[in-house]
């Protein structure tokens, strides 16, 4: 039931999700069960042209021309493993959507930015992003195991922009030693889980070494996009760094098959928490039934869902933006509805660097002078007195900040 190329056609309503083992067999005969639990291999036999892809799966033509207008904008890659999850019958497969290009992402709209996150008037040295007081995003490579459609940083993850170079990396980890301010580092890129265990090594050793770096966080879709990377040697590794903490991003509960939820679980029994963080995408996930049967899954691999994220205005992603209010929604329909844990934090990075804020349904109906009144999730009022005592100082901070 796959669609022939330039034809329009309507998937039928009783179809069923494609089976990712069956695709295996039938996209990568050839692939022993040794080779197929490798991530080199997969890295190896990734499908990063579209000629390739077009033997491999059925196109429509807005793919089709998708691939072909936006060749010399932004690369191509998928894994074989996360090219087994995408259905081949349905061109709305939220795995498709955000590994195959349409036309409308060769589309600059107005508004969009190149850098809509502000990043770039924020790099004291080139692998550095230092945007807020204590944090940097130490930019580790600029290669991915899948080119995400939806990626905000592909000023970098197309390749070219920045000379990620081991120079270039002992210049960022200078900048940190040099930096006393700086006491939580995000590793991110790019997937940083693309580097061996041997460079990974390299960069988290004197990363950890840095006395005021109090944590460290690694920003991978590995755990999604190729879930084989997450050995038991890699988890040792990371488990060595503490406090260290993985956040990875899985946008659609499809993601979220045996291997990855082996992956999750391997570093969280290593002691390696893991946190997540999906990206609001417009038909893919704009819904609170999908956002809620992700999050569920989340937590039974115990991996915490964090932020739910507004799409920032990237160049060639407004096909997949959705207005703020919706995601406003998607958290009025959890809140309350689910376990608090399940709900994320809605976080709209603001564009042009403004940094992020977060945003939630107005629970608050009423200010009176004693008394506050809001609505509970069903929507019922309820009166909070306000206390009379209004001081909120606390005096004893001054003899715990002597210590
Ligand atoms: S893995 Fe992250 S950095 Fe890489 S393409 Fe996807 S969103 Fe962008």
């Amino acid at each position: 039931m796959g669609y022939a190329a330039g034809v329009t056609a309507t998937p039928s309503v009783m179809a069923l999700p494609s089976d990712p083992a069956q695709r295996r067999v039938e996209l990568f005969p050839e692939a022993t069960d040794e080779q197929w639990a490798d991530w080199k291999w997969h890295q190896r036999h990734a499908v990063r042209d579209a000629r390739r892809l077009a033997g491999l799966l059925p196109l429509t033509q807005d793919e089709r021309d998708g691939l072909d207008e936006t060749a010399a904008i932004f690369r191509l890659g998928i894994s074989p493993y996360y090219l087994t999850l995408v259905d081949p019958g349905h061109p709305l497969c939220p795995v498709r959507m955000q590994a195959i290009p349409v036309k409308a992402e060769a589309r600059v709209r107005p508004g969009e930015l190149a850098d809509p996150l502000g990043e770039d008037p924020h790099r004291p040295v080139e692998a550095i992003v230092h945007k807020y007081p204590d944090r940097v995003l130490l930019l580790a490579t600029d290669s991915c195991s899948v080119y995400c459609r939806h990626c905000t940083r592909r000023r970098i993850t197309k390749g070219g922009e920045a000379e990620l170079s081991r120079s270039a990396l002992e210049r960022g980890l200078d900048y940190i030693r040099a930096t006393p301010a700086v006491r939580d580092v995000l590793i991110s890129g790019g997937d940083p889980l693309l580097l061996s265990d041997e460079r990974l090594e390299q960069l988290l050793t004197p990363l950890r070494a840095i006395p005021h770096v109090e944590m460290i966080r690694i920003g991978t879709r590995m755990p999604v996009t190729l879930p084989m990377r997450v050995t038991e040697a890699l988890a040792t590794l990371l488990r060595r760094y503490a406090p260290l903490f993985v956040v990875t991003h899985f946008n659609h509960p499809k993601e979220i098959t045996k291997e990855a939820r082996e992956a999750c679980e391997r570093l969280v029994d290593h002691g390696v928490p893991v946190e997540n963080q999906t990206v609001l995408m417009r038909r893919l996930n704009s819904d609170a039934r999908i956002i809620t049967e992700l999050n569920h899954a989340c937590l039974k691999m115990r991996v915490r869902p964090y932020y739910l994220h507004q799409m920032d205005v990237a160049e060639g992603c407004e096909h997949l933006r959705t207005p703020l209010q919706k995601g406003v929604e998607i958290i009025g329909e959890l809140r309350g509805w689910t376990t608090g844990m399940a709900v994320p934090h809605l976080a709209v990075d603001l564009p042009g660097g403004g940094g992020k804020v977060t945003l939630q349904p107005d629970y608050v109906t009423e200010r009176r002078p004693n008394e506050t009144v809001l609505r509970n999730y069903r929507g019922e009022p309820y009166v909070y007195p306000e206390p009379e005592a209004q001081d909120c100082t606390c005096p004893y901070d001054e003899v715990w900040q002597r210590r």
